[in-house]
C-alpha cells in the first residue's frame, strides 16, 4: 500500500501488513498440512475447514480495511470525516482479525503467545491506543446525526456520479412508494415498474454499447452496474435492486461463450428489458455442488430434450428467457465437464405458478416458493417434462458442449460483486432509517441518538457500509482489467455479512417498531438475510473459492 499521503493512514497500513503476514503464514501452514508425498491433496482441506473459513473472513476484513485506506487517501481533500472513518474501521478490523487468529490460529500452528505480543508491540499497540477508542466512532455517529446525511464523496468520476443521482431519484419516486406493498402482499413487481426501470437503461449496465447496452465497447466497466444496483436496492432488494442480477449473469455467459448470432439475438433484447432472463442452476439435490447437477439434456434430431427439476429459479414466471445449466453428457463421471448451458424461450406469466406447453413437445411447470423476504420476483420450483429446445439453444453451439460450468462461473463472478452492491444498498436504506428514527425517538428524556451506545452503533454501521461500497468499487476496477474473480467472492463475503449486522442494528435502534411488519426496517432485515445464501453460499465461497485458492497460492510461494 505504497503512496498513502497521511502518516496516520500509513501507520494503519503498517498494522494491517503485520496481521496479513500472520494470515499468509497460516495459509502456508495449512498448505503443508495438506501436502501428502510432495503433492497437494484437496481432500485434506476438509480437515481444516473451520480455520480456513475464519482465515477467509480475515482476508475479507483486511481487504475491506485496505480499500478504506485507499479511499480515504483519494478523497482526503473533500471531507475530513473519511480519514477518521477509515482509521476507526481499520482499528476495529485489526481487532476482529486478531480475535479470529487467536481463537483458531492454533489449527494452523500460529502461536497465541506471538499473537498476544504483536498486539502489545508497535505499530499495532500505538495505533489501537489512538484510533481504537470508542470516542472515535461515537463522534462519527453523532456527526452523522447532526449532518442529517450520510452522503460522502464517492471517489467516482462525474459520469458515474450522475448515474447515481438519476437512479437515486428514480428509486425515491418510483420504487420506494411501491416497495412495502409488494413485500407485504407478496405481489408481482408491477409491469410499469419494470418498464420504467428498463427505460432508465438499468438492464443494459453490463452489456456493451454495440449490443444496445450502456457498457463501453472497448473495455469492461462494472462500476456503472454497481452504482445502479446499489441505488435500486436502497429502494427494494426484491422488487428493484435484484432485477439486474439476471441479465448480468446471462450477459456474461453469452459474452464469454455465446455464438455471434446468440449474442446478436439476445443481448440487445436483454439490454432494453424487452426480454427478461431467469437463471436456472440450483436443483433440489444440488445447490452449492454445481458440478453434480443432474437435469438431463438428451440430444434428439434437431435439438435437445430437457427432463428434471430446478429450484429457486427467481423471476422464472415473468422471464421470457430461462438460462439453464443441464447435463448434456450422460456419463456422470465427467462431473462439471458434462454440463452445458441452454437458452429456453418462453411466454411471460404473472403470479405464483404457471404451466408452459412447448409447441415442439413437452411441458414446463413452475410454482413459487413462499419466502420470508426477497419478494416480488418470486423464486420458483421448476419441473421439465420432455421439454424440447432447438439446437440453437445450446450456448456456444457445439463448441459450448461441456462448457456450462465454466460459463456459469463466468456469469456468477459478475453476480457476486453485484450482490455486494445489493448489500450496500440495503445497508444504506437501513442506516438512513436508523439515523432518522434515533433522532426522533425520545427515551428517558433524550433522543436515542444522544446516547453514546447509539452513536457508536451508527458510526460502525456507517463504516461497514462505506467499506462495502469502496471495496466493491476496488474489485470492479480489478475485474475491468480482466482479474478479480477471487476478490469478487471476498467482497461478497464481507458485504453480505455486514448487511446482516447493519440491518440487525437498524432494527434494534427502532425498538419494538423495528419488529413491526409495517416498518421498512423489518423488510431490510429479512431481505438482507438471503444475501449470504445465494450467488455462492458463504461457506462455499469461503472454503472452496477463497481459502482453497489462497492455500494453493501459498504452496507456490513456500
Ligand atoms: C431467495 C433465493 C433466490 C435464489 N435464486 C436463485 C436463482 O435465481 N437461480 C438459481 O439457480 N439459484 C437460486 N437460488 C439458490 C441458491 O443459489 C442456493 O440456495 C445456494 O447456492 C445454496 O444451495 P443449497 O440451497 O442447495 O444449499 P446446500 O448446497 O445444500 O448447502 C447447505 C449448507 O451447507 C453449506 N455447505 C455447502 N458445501 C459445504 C462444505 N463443503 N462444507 C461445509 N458446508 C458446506 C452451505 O454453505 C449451506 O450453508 C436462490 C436461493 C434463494 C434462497
Amino acid at each position: 500500500m505504497a503512496g498513502l499521503q497521511s502518516e496516520k493512514l500509513q501507520q494503519a497500513a503498517a498494522c494491517l501488513a503485520v496481521l496479513q503476514a500472520q494470515v499468509d503464514a497460516a495459509f502456508g501452514q495449512i498448505n503443508r498440512l495438506c501436502t501428502v508425498d510432495g503433492q497437494n491433496s484437496l481432500q485434506q482441506l476438509d480437515a481444516h475447514q473451520q480455520v480456513s473459513y475464519e482465515l477467509a473472513f480475515c482476508v475479507a476484513e483486511l481487504e475491506a480495511a485496505k480499500a478504506m485506506l485507499l479511499y480515504a487517501d483519494n478523497v482526503a481533500a473533500e471531507d475530513q470525516l473519511c480519514e477518521r472513518l477509515a482509521l476507526a474501521f481499520c482499528a476495529e478490523n485489526l481487532r476482529s482479525v486478531w480475535q479470529r487468529l487467536l481463537t483458531y490460529g492454533a489449527e494452523a500452528e500460529l502461536s497465541s503467545h506471538h499473537l498476544l505480543k504483536l498486539m502489545e508491540s508497535e505499530p499495532i499497540a500505538g495505533f489501537l491506543a489512538e484510533q481504537g477508542r470508542v470516542a472515535h466512532y461515537a463522534s462519527i455517529g453523532s456527526e452523522l446525526v447532526k449532518r442529517g446525511s450520510t452522503r460522502m464523496p464517492s471517489g467516482l468520476d462525474d459520469e458515474k456520479n450522475m448515474m447515481r443521482e438519476s437512479f437515486a431519484r428514480f428509486t425515491e419516486q418510483v420504487v420506494m412508494p411501491q416497495a412495502e406493498h409488494i413485500h407485504r402482499f407478496d405481489t408481482d413487481i408491477p409491469d410499469d415498474l419494470i418498464e420504467a426501470a428498463a427505460k432508465m437503461g438499468c438492464f443494459g449496465t453490463c452489456i456493451p454499447e454495440r449490443f444496445g447496452g450502456l457498457m463501453p465497447d472497448q473495455r469492461d466497466d462494472s462500476l456503472g452496474m454497481l452504482v445502479v444496483t446499489e441505488e435500486l436496492s436502497r429502494g427494494s432488494l426484491g422488487a428493484a435492486g435484484s432485477l439486474i442480477t439476471r441479465p448480468e449473469i446471462a450477459a456474461r455467459a453469452l459474452l464469454h461463450g455465446g455464438t455471434q448470432s446468440q449474442k446478436e439475438n439476445w443481448l440487445p433484447r436483454l439490454a432494453t428489458g424487452q426480454s427478461l432472463a431467469a437463471i436456472a442452476i440450483t436443483e433440489p439435490d444440488y445447490g452449492s455442488d454445481v458440478a453434480s447437477l443432474s437435469l438431463k439434456a438428451t440430444k434428439v434430431d434437431d435439438g435437445w430434450v430437457l427432463n428434471g427439476a430446478k429450484t429457486w429459479c427467481t423471476l422464472a414466471g415473468k422471464a421470457d428467457l430461462l438460462v439453464i445449466i443441464a447435463r448434456s453428457d450422460p456419463d456422470r463421471s465427467k462431473a462439471h465437464r458434462g454440463l452445458s448451458m441452454f437458452l429456453l424461450e418462453k411466454p411471460r406469466f404473472d403470479g405464483h405458478q404457471f404451466t408452459c406447453q412447448c409447441p415442439r413437445g413437452g411441458r414446463l411447470t413452475g410454482k413459487a416458493i413462499a419466502t420470508i423476504g426477497y419478494r416480488g420476483m418470486h423464486s420458483f420450483d421448476l419441473s421439465f417434462k420432455d421439454y424440447f429446445v432447438p439446437d440453437g439453444a445450446l450456448i456456444g453451439g457445439n463448441d459450448g458442449l461441456g462448457r456450462g460450468f465454466h460459463l456459469a462461473m463466468a456469469g456468477l463472478s459478475g453476480g457476486r460483486i453485484q450482490t455486494a452492491a445489493r448489500a450496500t444498498g440495503v445497508m444504506q436504506a437501513a442506516l438512513d432509517s436508523a439515523i432518522s428514527y434515533a433522532g426522533d425517538r425520545k427515551v428517558f428524556g433524550a433522543a436515542v441518538s444522544d446516547y453514546q451506545l447509539t452513536q457508536v452503533k451508527l458510526g460502525r454501521m456507517f463504516a461497514a457500509l462505506t467499506a462495502a461500497r469502496q471495496f466493491s468499487y476496488a474489485v470492479a476496477r480489478k475485474m475491468n482489467e480482466g482479474a478479480g474473480t477471487m476478490e469478487a467472492s471476498l467482497v461478497k463475503l464481507y458485504s453480505c455479512r455486514a448487511a446482516e449486522w447493519v440491518t440487525r442494528e437498524a432494527m434494534q435502534i427502532h425498538g419494538g417498531m423495528g419488529y413491526a411488519e409495517e416498518s421498512n426496517v423489518s423488510r431490510y432485515f429479512v431481505d438482507a438475510r438471503v444475501l449470504s445464501i445465494f450467488e455462492g453460499a458463504e461457506e462455499t465461497l469461503a472454503l472452496k473459492v477463497i481459502a482453497r485458492q489462497l492455500i494453493m497460492n501459498a504452496g507456490e510461494t513456500n
